[in-house]
């Protein structure tokens, strides 16, 4: 019976009367296994578990497959999302899809174990098939969305590779040490709506920091706000703390807190006010002057968190 399903799905050069369509699917298909008959893949996975895991592929869109696995009366298999797509006819033999489960081979799903798709990053891990893609969507090897915020950019990559991105590609400010003074200057202050951004990477402990200064929309109030993110996971940016201060004619702010992760979005951090929220009301006071400029001396410190020696004791920020 599980063969019968497997064996469907490999012959998908069944039943005439193909339209163009299904002739690509069907060289696809092919291709793909002529591939994987030159012996070990780019995952080290053996030629029989490959073959295994392309019955897994769905032919239409070729995303592994997860149940509920479809096929029509022929035994064509179909993933999910597909089969909402085709208006209920099998985009392989053009037959009515109905309603099948391919039982058979979710169980072979089932018995499949397969390595994170980040193996080549450095994740050693293996996976039950049904549990690998909720692995990869938390696995500390993934790669880091690019941090920069004034634009969609969509470049992903480990740190080492974001930073040279963001030095070459969004001409980033690269500074080395712990300390900063900073000034940000706009000439008109009024102007939220296309909120500026700014962003400077610091180089301290060996590891990447980005400094985020930006004006927006707080309820009804133009606000400014900077804060920090740390170049790296949540677990490693929890070894460090930073401050912020502005201010000037005797009054100060100042900010204590611990760098989020870039893992989490600008969007996010921002959105949670993580970070040094400075009124305009106030911003313009500290800029002096006929308030018609904005001019903020932000200084701020970076350092490590004290570290408990013990090997295995977690840090204390961690546990509370
Ligand atoms: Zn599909
Ligand atoms: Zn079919
Ligand atoms: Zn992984
Ligand atoms: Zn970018």
């Amino acid at each position: 019976m599980e063969m019968d399903n497997i064996e469907c799905v490999s012959s998908s050069d069944g039943g005439g009367g193909m339209e163009e369509e299904d002739i690509r699917t069907h060289n696809h298909n092919h291709n793909n296994q002529f591939s994987s008959s030159k012996g070990l893949n780019n995952n080290g996975i053996s030629p029989a578990a490959t073959s295994v895991h392309e019955l897994l592929e769905c032919p239409v869109c070729t995303n592994s497959m997860y149940p509920p696995i479809h096929q029509c009366h022929n035994g064509h298999t179909l993933c999910s999302t597909c089969k909402t797509r085709v208006h209920n006819r099998c985009p392989t033999c053009r037959q009515e899809l109905g309603d099948i489960r391919c039982l058979a081979l979710e169980k072979v799903a089932e018995s499949l174990e397969l390595p994170c798709k980040y193996g080549s990053l450095g994740c050693p891990e293996i996976f039950p098939y049904y549990s690998k893609l909720k692995h990869e969507a938390l696995c500390n090897f993934r790669p880091y969305n690019c941090p920069y915020a004034g634009s969609e950019c969509a470049v992903v990559g480990d740190i080492p590779f974001l930073v040279t991105h963001l030095r070459d590609d969004h001409k980033v400010d690269m500074h080395t040490g712990c300390t900063f003074n900073h000034r940000y200057v706009k000439s008109n202050p009024r102007e939220v709506e296309n909120a500026t951004w700014m962003l400077t990477v610091f180089n301290c402990f060996g590891q990447y920091f980005c400094l985020h200064f930006e004006a927006f929309q707080l309820g009804m109030a133009p606000v400014y706000m900077a804060f920090l993110r740390f170049m790296g996971d949540e677990n490693d940016a929890r070894n460090y703390s930073y401050s912020l201060e502005v201010g000037a004619n005797g009054r100060k702010l100042i900010w204590e807190g611990t760098p989020r992760s870039i893992r989490d979005s600008h969007r996010k951090v921002r959105d949670s006010h993580d970070g040094l929220i400075i009124q305009r009301n106030m911003a313009l006071f500290f800029s002096g002057g006929d308030r018609k400029e904005l001019k903020l001396r932000v200084t701020g410190r970076i350092w490590k968190e004290q570290q408990n020696q013990e090997a295995g004791v977690c840090i204390p920020n961690l546990c509370s």
